[in-house]
């Protein structure tokens, strides 16, 4: 059998893979990434955040190509949820003492922004291959120490490296290795059903771009537009709603669209893309589940293969990336012999659960906003989150989280230091335009916020961004490029 030696291997090649591999190749690392798709491919998770396309893609250096790319502009949010029958909008605001370029996310065809950051990651030196499945885990004394992979004519090979990156996503059993067990949200149980139509109603300026959420009866509807002409659209409902869409997706997909006001007034013009990769109706369920733990030695979970959370507040990718740049944090730091491997990934692993529990606490908060309780989806919301404070509490016990107020005092000196010189960069702050809300008022909303906007700020500026102070007791701080960790 054929057989190569690498300092990193990364299973899977999407966000994930491509950050993390292209973060550790930028030190010097000699690292394999293997895909078993030829890209481009479809994926779903087509709405971005700002702490994404501006923090993360600075680190890769593909922020201006992602400018050119002609993705549409995301300014924020529109939202039929809640009390108000009135949609109402949040958006990314600008501070008023700076220029605002970073004010804004994308919503991206996947297909292409994949390509993009694989690419990206081939132009760092990653040794990409597509079409090569990984079908094993190689492990040495108890240690992970390689994979075994098949190209596309099957024929076998082992590689080994000092560390093994599954970022292979959420259809792979690889997460196995590390946690054999997956615990599934008993609050997010839900089913979501898709497609996408041509020539679907806009927003007026400036929110054309917007994602647009509306809760019904029966669950909700995000309203993507990709492009002037292109909208994604998908239903979430709960996951025993499964029968109704087993037999005909397309007509449970029109049904659930005639039972919702205000998606079916948007697409009243539209007709369903029914060629090409856009032309299939997809189904998806059990997509909110957390492993634990993260790692093992030689080994770390990252993206969909660790974590996923509901897509109402299209954090997927964001906890993907974000993922991928606390694991490269620590594999450059352990490989450079900086810092040792516990703490490294003691390091990650925290941070990382602090965010998933982050944004599973603010959906939750989130769902329990909708009003219309009487409605079969919501009762249930209502009755299982007796159950969510069991699951955060989870969460946040094998998270060791910070306190909110820890979180927010980040996020004033992220701003003062923004403040003290940092040019061009505007924070990720939410702007709620219209409406009262819990969530306006949540230390929870604040810490995601704070935390998108402090990676940004020490992907522009570095060291300059200002000393950052451990999260936790004892524990570690990003080095000054951003792509390791040191003691503070
Ligand atoms: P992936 O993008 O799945 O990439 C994993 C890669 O690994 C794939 O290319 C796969 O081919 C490869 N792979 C798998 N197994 C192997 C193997 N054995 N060997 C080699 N390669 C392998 N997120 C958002 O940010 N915004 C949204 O609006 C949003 N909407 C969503 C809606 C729904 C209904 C769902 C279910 C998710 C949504 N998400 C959204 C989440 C988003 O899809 C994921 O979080 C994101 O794609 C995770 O990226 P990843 O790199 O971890 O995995």
């Amino acid at each position: 059998m054929n057989s190569e030696s690498y300092d990193v291997i990364v299973i899977g090649g999407g966000p994930a893979g491509s950050t993390v591999a292209t973060l550790t190749a930028k030190k010097g690392h000699r690292v394999l990434l293997l895909e078993k798709e030829k890209f481009p491919r479809y994926q779903i998770g087509e709405s971005l955040l700002p702490a994404t396309v501006h923090g993360i893609a600075n680190l890769l250096g593909v922020a201006d190509r992602l400018g050119e790319a002609g993705f549409m502009r995301k300014n924020g949010g529109t939202f039929r949820w809640g009390a108000n029958p009135e949609p109402w909008t949040f958006s990314f605001a600008v501070s008023p003492r700076l220029a605002g370029p970073t004010s804004h996310a994308y919503q991206v065809e996947r297909m292409k922004f994949d390509q993009i950051l694989l690419d990206n990651a081939r132009k760092n030196g990653v040794k990409v291959q597509e079409l090569c499945t990984v079908t094993g885990i190689v492990e040495t004394g108890g240690r992970v120490t390689g994979v075994r992979y098949a190209d596309a004519d099957g024929t076998p090979y082992e590689a080994t490296a000092a560390y093994v990156v599954d970022a292979s996503g959420n259809m792979s059993r690889t997460y196995k290795s590390v946690s054999p067990q997956r615990h599934y949200s008993p609050y997010f149980q839900n089913l979501a059903l898709f497609g996408y139509y041509e020539g679907g109603k806009r927003l007026p300026a400036p929110n054309q771009g917007n994602i647009l959420c509306a809760a019904f009866d029966e669950g909700w509807f995000w309203y993507i537009p990709l492009t002037d002409q292109l909208t994604s659209v998908g239903a979430v409902v709960r996951r025993d709603s499964a029968d109704r869409v087993q037999g005909d997706p397309e007509a449970a997909l029109r049904k659930l669209i005639d039972d919702c006001p205000l998606i079916k007034e948007y697409l009243a013009d539209a007709s369903r893309v029914t060629t090409g990769p856009y032309g299939e109706i997809r189904v998806r369920k059990d997509y909110s589940y957390c492993n634990a733990p993260f790692w093992r030695s030689g080994m770390v979970l990252i993206g969909d293969a660790a974590c996923f959370v509901d897509p109402v507040f299209s954090s997927g990718v964001h906890l993907a990336t974000y993922g991928a740049l606390l694991a490269a944090r620590s594999i450059n730091s352990c490989l450079e012999g900086t810092v040792d491997e516990t703490a490294a990934f003691t390091e990650f692993e925290r941070r990382y659960r602090r965010e998933y529990g982050v944004f599973h606490e603010f959906l939750a908060s989130f769902y329990s906003m909708q009003a219309d309780e009487d409605s079969y989806f919501w009762q249930a919301k209502k009755v299982t989150q007796q159950n969510a404070s069991n699951l955060e509490a989870f969460v946040e016990l094998v998270a060791g989280t910070s306190s909110g107020e820890e979180a927010l005092a980040t996020a004033h000196r992220t701003s003062e230091a923004i403040a003290a010189g940092a040019g061009a960069l505007a924070a990720a702050t939410y702007e709620l335009d219209t409406r009262p809300s819990a969530l306006h008022s949540s230390g929870v909303v604040a810490a995601a916020m704070s935390e998108g906007a402090r990676i940004q700020s020490h992907a522009l500026l570095g060291g300059d961004a200002g000393v950052e102070s451990p999260l936790f007791d004892d524990g570690l701080i990003a080095t000054d490029d951003s792509l390791g960790w040191t003691r503070p």
